[in-house]
């Protein structure tokens, strides 16, 4: 993988992960106009105490329309991603839920109930090719192994940055979950504080630990694979399963066999096998249903 950084003319950086070294990039005039990263914000939920984002400026971001703004060959002033062909790309989303400086909270409408406070982070987007019509499942095996390496090299950049508690690299595909663009891309997330879902599962982890218990996950990895109704694939390092509390229609998680902190801590052997894997899995999600599932 060969990565190349620039920064647009609005100063949002991009960086191409490509599979072949010496593709040429002159830096091209971009002028679209940044969003104020000011928009975004937390609210927190005075019944649950979890803080939710708030991001009415992502109203205005690029929907589906005549021309996409992650093609190449659209016109300068709807392109996002400037120059040339590239295999996979990520850059500064503009209009980002997380984003800007931390700040204190402050109270709304006179109520101590009504709290409110600044939402730091960092929000980028990657595309996963340059062809429109393509999906993660027809994309080659060597595609997918550059998107696993653009999440593992973006996770460890984004930790590194003052203030970021935890990366997440996502996809939400279709219509139905608020995807607004076709064109095959995910989302990069870097959040300030740890998300309440994984802030539960460490917490777990931890109190299981302090009673003398294994490892949470690899008693639950264990349990699957012996029951093995639920496992849908499994390979050298990951098994895919259903979980037994699925909370979705469709849900499988995968789960690494070794310890490991994150993405960026996964060895080359890892991560082959995991682009492998995944692909396997997304194809069975289309094939389960008559249509892409979202
Ligand atoms: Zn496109």
């Amino acid at each position: 993988m060969h990565r190349t950084s620039a920064t647009l003319t609005d100063g949002r950086r991009i960086h191409y992960y490509d599979e072949h070294p010496g593709r040429v990039r002159e830096s091209a005039p971009h002028a679209l106009t940044q969003v104020p990263a000011a928009a975004a914000s937390l609210r927190r939920d005075p019944t649950t105490q979890e803080w939710i984002l708030m991001a009415p400026h992502r109203r205005a971001r690029p929907a589906s329309g005549r021309h996409c703004p992650l093609c190449t060959d659209s016109p300068r002033e709807v392109a996002e991603i400037p120059v040339g062909a590239y295999d996979v790309a990520v850059f500064d989303n503009r209009f980002p839920a997380l984003a800007g400086r931390p700040g204190t909270t402050g109270q709304a409408d006179g109520s101590s109930l009504l709290t409110s406070a600044p939402a730091p982070g960092h929000c980028e987007v990657i595309s996963y090719s340059n062809d429109h019509g393509t999906t993660m499942v027809r994309l080659s095996r060597s595609r997918v192994r550059t998107i696993v390496d653009a999440w593992a090299d973006r996770t460890q950049e984004l930790n590194r940055l003052d203030g970021v508690e935890q990366v997440v690299c996502f996809e939400n595909r279709g219509a139905e979950v608020g995807a607004s663009l076709e064109h095959p891309h995910g989302q990069i997330y870097a959040y300030p504080w740890i998300p309440d879902r994984f802030q539960r599962m460490q917490e777990t982890a931890l109190q299981e630990h302090l009673r003398g218990e294994d490892c949470v996950f690899c008693r639950v990895l264990d349990a699957e694979e012996r029951a093995g109704s639920r496992v849908v694939v499994q390979s050298a390092h990951w098994t895919a399963f259903v979980p037994f509390a699925a909370r979705w229609p469709f849900e499988v998680h995968i789960y690494a066999r070794r310890h490991v902190p994150d993405l960026a801590a996964l060895q080359e052997e890892e991560r082959d096998d995991l682009a492998s894997l995944y692909r396997s899995v997304l194809q069975r999600f289309e094939t389960v249903a008559d249509r892409p599932l979202p």
